[in-house]
């Protein structure tokens, strides 16, 4: 027999924290998170820097610092957790199926569900790095675990590939832990990661950072002991004659956050093959009435306060579900990235209410002016992928642009890359 409950979130992250809270202040009376891990708050408990909560909280926090907040005010609204429960089945009636050591195998009936189950890290056998297997390669965020839940060093020398914000953040935590890092290699001809992360992880730590670069071959037996690094051509292809020996004994892999989407597909809900995240409309509904997400699940966030933003917003339309049975699905105009525009969510809004756009560029550049359905909106000196761009759009200004159907997102650059 299922459990009833008003609003079931699956996943305990930041997102899942907002969603549940959000849905209870907007009057869900059964409110309850299920998540796979002995504890709430997602990946923030390992994230022990700063650089959470400046625009929600208006200071800086740890990730656990950051966690606490939102973990005391869903347990003061009375939400409901089962922990170390993975939810292993979503229909499209809404039916979630899980499985713990301690419940059992379990099933609910929500009035609503909000997706806030993450992303996952790409890791060696998605990127096809040749060489032998040995111990010692890894992603940055299961060494991040290791060394700052577990208390455990994996390595003493290090080489990182890929300079996202994780790879760039291990890089200073280890240096700062006395282990040596060689150097974060990325293949492209930018960091991947925020600018405020490249300055004050590597620069100020003196890692060198090789753009343009490539891991091309892991060396070592039972351990790492060696990798080969090699410069990329324009189409990204190792050129011969350029490889050079980095001595090391771990293999940090930061090289992109993959949304953790397998539930969605199960209950039929549409994914963006440019974010890896639902399609969603401006209240976060995908297209199968009553499911809603949020958070990285979505699209991969570079702040966590934009996580809680839109899963806010998730956890309040997902409430306003359960309440009614159903919500007006906001799909009157589809949004649609223009030239260098990689994506923009939500992928559909009403084209009346007042709406936030979130998106990524294809390619960095000087002098970029964002125009939306074709009226210049904003402004920026620059415009990088690895800094997501966001907009607030009037309704009334919509309504005035006359747009119908189709909303086109352009970016256009005046200045060189
Ligand atoms: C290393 C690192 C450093 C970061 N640094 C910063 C920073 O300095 N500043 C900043 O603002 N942001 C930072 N971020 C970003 C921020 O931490 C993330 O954007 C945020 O954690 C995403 O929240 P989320 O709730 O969407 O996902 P997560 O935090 O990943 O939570 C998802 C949860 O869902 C659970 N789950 C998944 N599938 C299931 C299932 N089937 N059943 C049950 N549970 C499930 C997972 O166990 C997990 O707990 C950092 C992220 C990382 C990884």
């Amino acid at each position: 027999m299922a459990e009833r409950v008003d609003v079931a979130v699956i996943g305990a992250g930041p997102a899942g924290l907002a969603a549940a809270i959000a849905a209870r202040e907007r009057g869900a009376e059964r409110v309850l998170i299920v998540e796979r891990a002995e504890q709430l708050g997602g990946l923030l408990p390992q994230c022990i820097h700063n650089g959470f909560g400046l625009l929600y909280f208006g200071r800086d926090m740890t990730g656990p610092e950051y966690e606490k907040a939102f973990i005391g005010r869903a347990q003061s609204l009375g939400v409901e957790a089962r922990l170390e429960t993975m939810v292993i089945d979503l229909d499209a009636e809404r039916g979630i199926t899980a499985v713990s050591r301690r419940h059992g195998y379990m099933k609910f009936k929500p009035g609503a569900v909000v997706l806030a189950m993450g992303c996952r890290e790409r890791a060696r056998g998605a990127l096809g790095i040749p060489g032998t297997r040995p111990a010692g390669v890894m992603t940055a965020g299961t060494c991040q675990r290791f060394v700052n839940v577990e208390g455990y060093m994996p390595g003493s020398r290090y080489v990182i590939l890929g300079s996202g914000d994780i790879g760039m953040i291990m890089a200073r935590r280890l240096t700062l832990e006395g282990a040596k890092v060689e150097a974060v290699v990325e293949i492209m001809p930018w960091p991947g990661g925020l600018i405020r992360n490249e300055v004050q992880c590597l620069h100020d730590f003196g890692i060198p950072l090789l753009l343009e670069h490539t891991v091309t071959f892991i060396h070592g037996e039972e351990r790492v002991e060696g990798v080969t690094v090699s410069r990329v051509d324009a189409e990204r292809r190792p050129i011969a004659g350029t490889e050079k020996l980095f001595p090391c004994d771990c293999l940090l892999i930061s090289a992109g956050l993959i949304p953790e989407n397998e539930l969605s597909r199960k209950a039929g809900v549409e994914l963006d093959p440019a974010t890896g995240g639902p399609v969603v409309d401006q209240n976060r509904q995908t297209v199968v009435p009553g499911i809603f997400a949020g958070g990285n699940v979505v699209q991969v966030h570079d702040l966590v306060d934009w996580v809680s933003w839109e899963a806010e917003a998730a956890g309040r339309s997902a409430a306003a579900y359960a309440d009614k049975g159903r919500l007006k699905a906001a799909t009157g105009v589809r949004v649609v990235p223009g030239k260098n525009i990689k994506y923009v969510v939500p992928q559909y809004v009403s084209g009346k209410d007042d709406v936030t756009l979130h998106m990524r560029v294809e390619r960095p550049g000087l002098k970029a002016t964002v125009k939306v359905g074709g009226v210049l909106w904003k402004r920026y000196r620059t415009v990088r992928p690895s800094e997501m761009i966001i907009l607030e759009v009037k309704g009334q200004a919509m309504k005035e642009a006359g747009i119908k159907g189709e909303l086109v997102v352009d970016c256009e650059l005046r200045g060189g890359d």
